[in-house]
């Protein structure tokens, strides 16, 4: 009965980097491919003495490119039913994407806790790109870098704040 937090967002944000660090151990499998079958997708994660489930959703993508798009509002729709809160992950280098403004565009009808993290923000250089995804209109961006593990305790102070 804990918590569920899901993680969305399409290929290559960096969705499974964000989980692996959370699981402290690598049982989701990145890929610089999108849409690679992935295997693990749940991972019990403790913090400060509470506890949730995290999902993450990228571990159901499909193999081909034309489906990305419609099975990632699926997996949106699929977070935003049995998540209590939700990671919208995005690619803090590569900017917005029309794939970024389509899962919000779901994600905003939700009435649950949406946290947007602008990931691969590896250096206070591009901290900048983080005020761009204000637009998606999902509340204050959280910028982390999941490679660099930079930002993730405030990540998930805020994650937990929600339960
Ligand atoms: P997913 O498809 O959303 O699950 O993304 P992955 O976790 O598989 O990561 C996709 C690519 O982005 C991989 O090459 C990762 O090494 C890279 N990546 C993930 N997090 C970061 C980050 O914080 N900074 C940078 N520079 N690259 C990252
Ligand atoms: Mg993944």
């Amino acid at each position: 009965n804990r918590p569920i937090v899901a993680v969305v967002g399409r290929p290559n944000v960096g969705k499974s980097t964000i989980f692996n660090k959370f699981a402290g151990r690598r049982i989701s499998i990145v890929e610089d491919t999108p849409g690679v079958t992935r295997d693990r997708i749940f991972t019990e994660v403790e913090w400060l003495n509470k506890y949730f489930t995290l999902i993450d959703t990228g571990g159901i993508e499909p193999k081909s490119d034309d489906i990305i798009v419609s099975q990632m509002r699926n997996q949106a729709m699929l977070a935003m039913d049995m998540a209590h809160v939700i990671l919208m992950v995005v690619d803090g280098k590569q900017g917005i994407t029309a794939a970024d403004r389509e899962i919000a565009e779901t994600l905003r009808r939700t009435n649950k806790p949406v946290i947007l993290v602008v990931n691969k923000i590896d250096s206070m250089s591009q901290y900048d790109n983080v005020y761009d995804f204000y637009e998606l209109g999902l509340g204050e961006p959280f910028a982390i870098s999941g490679a660099n593990s930079m930002g993730l305790g405030d990540l998930l102070d805020e994650i937990v704040a929600n339960f």
